[in-house]
């Protein structure tokens, strides 16, 4: 068969990779001038790093089998995270259940509740219960209302802004559970995988293999239409390199573009599946990436539980990796989750600066402006799903309505929530279906 895929994120790439492993050819296309979407990477001091932060979890078995899959498994290293937690303007250590323990700005009997409650999460089995209520009602009233607002609320704005109380509880049971999943040993840290070449070796790896099993992947090729014949998916409409839009003709195509896109660059859809498409919501995100002459804080995640602050987690990403890799530079991510009409994400880089710099001075007093060797910004259009309730029925399937054009986005992974491993996943099973359902 020949398969037209767009996106090269890893979606597609690993769409790819499955149906030219059977035999088949796959080309992808891809619209921007590099590889990995929303994982790609840009350089950093002789080493690449992720536009958005990146790690594995111990439960991204997906992930982690492709990597050794692709000869880069000695490069992956599991390591051990350490997470804190700013509020009340000080950061606690907020890695281990121990460490919930010792969080004073909630009494002890709310420790223990929410404790009891996490482990309650954590040892239920399937999320369906979870589905129709948010994830504020069933937090205040299992963890009561200081839990919530000091813990969890804060998370869910961190994740989801001005949607965080229509969040589905499914999404923080998953979360729960696949963090614990992580942990090792016993004092229960968490511990987090990284392919030390980057996301972005594994990416330009994938790529090879496509190109070495028959398949072929293009960057700066937009598409701008899906073509339909006859009730089929026939061909898309590409334009290389900014050269004349041309017709490339295919048994079969997968769009790995959010949904949003797909709308644009798809035939009008029956309703019932439009709908689908339509009401999944997304948030962008907005990250900076500073790059520092010396450590900012001891922390690899801190999630910033202070509304006042503009932004919702730091992330010290050579407090996990080491910073040999980055010309022995500091490298710390300031992350958030804005929609596209916000304020946030129309700043400018300097804007940002300007607006970040004296907030991270009440994490780090010490911190000043010259500390800052350079900075990076970046915008990520599609970055997350809003996963609200009864999320499940609400899903479109893979098999579009129109024969021969299949949909693989992370509207579609659930419970889980986006991540590369379930790119990795639904990439192999999306093109599985369309093996199975042969040409159109
Ligand atoms: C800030 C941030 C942090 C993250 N952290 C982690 C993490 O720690 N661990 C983890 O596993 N995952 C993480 N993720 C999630 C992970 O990166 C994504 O879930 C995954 O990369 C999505 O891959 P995808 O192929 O499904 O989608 P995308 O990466 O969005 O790929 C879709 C591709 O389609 C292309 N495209 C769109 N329109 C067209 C068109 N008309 N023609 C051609 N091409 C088109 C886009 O340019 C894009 O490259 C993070 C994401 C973000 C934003």
């Amino acid at each position: 068969m020949r398969v037209g895929i767009i996106g090269g994120g890893v979606a597609g790439l690993a769409a790819a990779y499955h149906l030219t492993k059977q035999g088949h050819f796959a080309e992808v296309l891809e619209q921007a001038p590099f590889l990995g979407g929303q994982a790609s990477t840009f350089d950093v001091f002789g080493g690449r790093l992720e536009r958005g932060y990146h790690h594995l979890f111990v439960s991204d078995t997906d992930m982690t089998e492709l990597i050794h899959e692709l000869g880069l498994g000695d490069g992956l290293a599991w390591l051990e995270s350490s997470v804190g937690f700013f509020h009340g303007g000080k950061v606690w250590d907020f890695a281990t259940p121990l460490d919930l323990l010792r969080f004073k700005p909630l009494s002890v009997a709310q420790r223990i509740r929410v404790g009891i409650w996490t482990l309650v999460l954590q040892k239920t089995r399937g999320y369906r219960k979870f589905e129709n209520v948010t994830a504020k009602d069933w937090l205040i009233s299992h963890m009561g209302r200081m839990g919530y607002q000091v813990i969890w609320e804060p998370m869910l704005r961190g994740k989801f802004g001005e949607s965080h109380d229509r969040i589905g509880m499914t999404w923080i049971w998953c979360k729960v559970r696949l963090r614990v999943a992580s942990r090792k040993g016993a004092g229960q840290r968490e511990r987090l995988g990284y392919p030390m070449g980057s996301f972005g070796e594994v990416i330009d790896v994938l790529a090879q293999r496509i190109g070495e099993q028959g398949g072929v992947v293009h960057t700066s090729a937009a598409v701008s239409q899906i073509v339909e014949s006859e009730g089929s998916a026939t061909a898309l409409d590409v334009a290389l390199d900014g050269a004349q839009s041309e017709r490339r003709e295919y048994d079969a195509v997968i769009a790995t573009t959010p949904s949003y896109v797909f709308t644009r660059l798809a035939p009008p859809m029956p309703k019932e599946y439009q709908d689908k498409l339509e009401r999944i919501k997304y948030l962008s995100a907005v990250l900076m990436v500073l790059v520092l002459d010396r450590q900012f804080t001891d922390k690899y995640w801190l999630n910033i539980a202070d509304p006042d602050m503009p932004f919702v987690a730091l992330i010290e990403h050579t407090n996990l990796i080491d910073r040999k890799l980055y010309g022995g530079k500091h490298i710390l991510y300031i992350s958030n989750y804005p929609s596209r009409d916000s304020d946030m994400y129309r700043k400018s880089a300097e804007e940002l600066m300007d607006l970040f710099v004296p907030h991270l001075q009440k994490i780090n007093p010490d911190f000043d402006r010259s500390w800052v060797i350079e900075y990076h910004h970046h915008r990520v259009d599609g970055a997350q799903p809003i996963v609200g309730v009864n999320y499940a029925a609400g899903i479109p399937d893979h098999r579009t309505p129109l024969k021969g054009l299949y949909l693989a986005n992370t509207t579609q992974i659930y419970p889980e929530d986006r991540g590369t491993n379930y790119s990795v996943r639904m990439g192999r099973q999306v093109a599985q279906m369309v093996m199975d359902d042969g040409p159109a």
